[in-house]
């Protein structure tokens, strides 16, 4: 096979999107991805497919979904999400420490770009069943994430790779990159291992994009803090840092929340890593909806603070903090119907029973006594003077407790109840490697790398502290075309 023009390292959904947009460049393409084809495709095919993208109502979701039908686009009220909401969730989120230059990037691309994934050949749907509730017979959706990809992660990383190849791009399974060949010239190729042995590919630039370190768990210790080595990995066992770490050793320079990830509630019978049959059904997202009770048999966050897609993505880790990193979500019967389908997978840890005596007493590990105190003090605290409605921020909150709850809080008062086992579940690492507009990653002075270009997880400087729901997906495509196509002219 002769040299490439352009290697891709990882084969999820950033690195298919840079491949495309370089294949698109007319560049050669070749991606080399670590894990066998059975595993391949990274974190990106065990998510739900949501994007996170800028829409004015159902004109633009047309161009994006031009199969929806005149009775679906009646039956509901999408609403819009403009750059300045956006714009406004990421400042918001990530405490405004999100980069600038990357953040305008990801919000001022995000509709051109998905209209790219549409035309390249990517199917969209609305996501009727997660980020919308029924009212009145109208599907209304909420907290500006509309979009996801048809057949979810698998379905959108089975179609990016058809697509790839019917444009002549090589994807080469089982090859793990293990270092740069650079000089003072630039990278000019990788050394890679296939099944044990070691070789080099030489071509005229190299995209990275082989996902965070989340699944390592030294550099998780390291980096993340005492007790992330105790997290359980929601995705793919393949992200363990090699891109960062070679980028660093050809003079890269660390940018981002290094010690910062995304983490979510997510079984606590779990496996360690993620497993493909069940996706991402073991994340346990609708607590907004319930309380959240600990070992000591107490409430530690706000489970209302603001829609789940806002505050899901650190609760991971204050889950991790509680006494033997667990906890109970406790819902009653009132809110069951509303609990998201991974609520119904046949692994969920889940107990039921028909008094809050008796479901205290079945929570493992959790001091029963107190248990029921905390949920007897919530069930009198609720201030039920305004309306329950999960569609909006309702104010409906839980009162003078020592942690409130901020909004849809309800009585746990009418059986069944049940309540659902949760750890702390690990997505996606925040810190990486600093790229700059045209996607080149940047060397500790300040210069870019010529013929290096990052995209995915491994960028740092885009969400600190926190994440709104959608946006990885959303920018490993932004970002990913953009190193398709610098990586391309690069080796014109
Ligand atoms: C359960 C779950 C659900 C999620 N749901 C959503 C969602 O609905 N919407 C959303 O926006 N985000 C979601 N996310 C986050 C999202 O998955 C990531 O932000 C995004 O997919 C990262 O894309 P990526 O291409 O950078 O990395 P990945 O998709 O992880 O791809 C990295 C690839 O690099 C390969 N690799 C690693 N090391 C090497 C090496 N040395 N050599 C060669 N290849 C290597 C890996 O095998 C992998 O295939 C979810 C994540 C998880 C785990």
């Amino acid at each position: 096979m002769d040299d490439p023009d352009v290697i891709v390292v990882g084969a999820g959904n950033a690195a298919l999107c840079a491949a495309l947009a370089a294949a698109d460049s007319g560049a050669q393409v070749r991606v080399l991805e670590r894990a066998p084809e059975a595993e391949s495709g990274g974190n990106s095919r065990f998510t739900a497919g949501a994007f996170r993208c800028v829409y004015d109502g159902v004109p633009d979701l047309r161009v994006l979904m031009p199969d929806l039908s005149d009775a679906e686009a009646a039956n509901a009220d999408f609403g819009t999400y403009s750059e300045a909401q956006f714009f406004d969730d990421m400042g918001r989120i990530t405490e405004y420490r999100t980069d600038p230059e990357l953040c305008e990037l990801l919000v001022t691309r995000s509709r051109e770009t998905m209209r790219w994934l549409q035309r390249q050949g990517v199917r969209f749907l609305p996501i009727w069943g997660r980020q919308a509730y029924k009212v009145e017979g109208r599907f209304k959706f909420w907290g500006g994430l509309t979009v996801e990809a048809w057949g979810g992660g698998p379905g959108l990383i089975d179609t990016l790779y058809r697509l790839a190849r019917a444009k002549g791009v090589a994807i080469e399974f089982g090859a793990a990159v293990t270092d740069l060949l650079a000089d003072d010239d630039g990278v000019r190729g990788v050394r890679v291992r296939r099944a044990g042995r070691s070789g080099e590919i030489a071509a005229k630039a190299v995209v990275l994009a082989c996902g965070g370190f989340e699944s390592n768990t030294e550099w998780r210790t390291r980096y993340l803090g005492p007790g992330w080595d105790l997290a359980k990995v929601r995705g793919t066992r393949f992200n363990t840092g090699d891109g960062i770490a070679m980028a660093l050793a050809a003079g890269a320079q660390p940018f981002g929340n290094w010690s910062g990830c995304h983490a979510v509630a997510w079984d606590r019978n779990a496996p360690e890593f993620g497993d493909l049959a069940v996706g991402d059904g073991f994340q346990k997202h609708s607590y907004p909806l319930g309380v959240m009770l600990n070992a000591r048999g107490e409430r530690f966050l706000d489970e209302g603070a603001d829609f789940r897609n806002f505050t899901y993505a650190k609760y991971g880790r204050a889950i991790l903090a509680q006494p033997g990193q667990f906890a109970w979500q406790v819902f009653d019967a009132k809110v069951a119907h509303l609990l998201r389908d991974e609520y119904r997978i046949r692994r969920a840890t889940r107990v039921t029973a028909d008094t809050l005596e008796a479901l205290v007493a079945k929570l493992d590990d959790v001091d029963a006594g107190q248990a029921l105190a905390t949920l007897k003090a919530f069930n009198a605290a609720v201030a039920t003077d305004l309306p329950f409605d999960p569609n909006v921020k309702d104010g409906r909150s839980a009162r003078g407790l020592a942690v409130p709850k901020s909004n849809w809080a309800n009585p746990i008062e009418t059986p069944p109840f049940e309540a659902y086992a949760v750890t702390c579940g690990v997505t996606f690492t925040f810190g990486g490697l600093r790229i700059d507009r045209t996607g080149r990653v940047i060397d500790v002075e300040g210069a870019a790398i010529p013929g290096l270009y990052a995209a995915g997880e491994l960028v740092g400087g885009l969400f600190y502290n926190n994440y709104p729901g959608g946006s990885g997906l959303m920018a490993g495509a932004v970002f990913g075309r953009i190193a398709g196509e610098s990586s391309a002219a690069y080796a014109a």
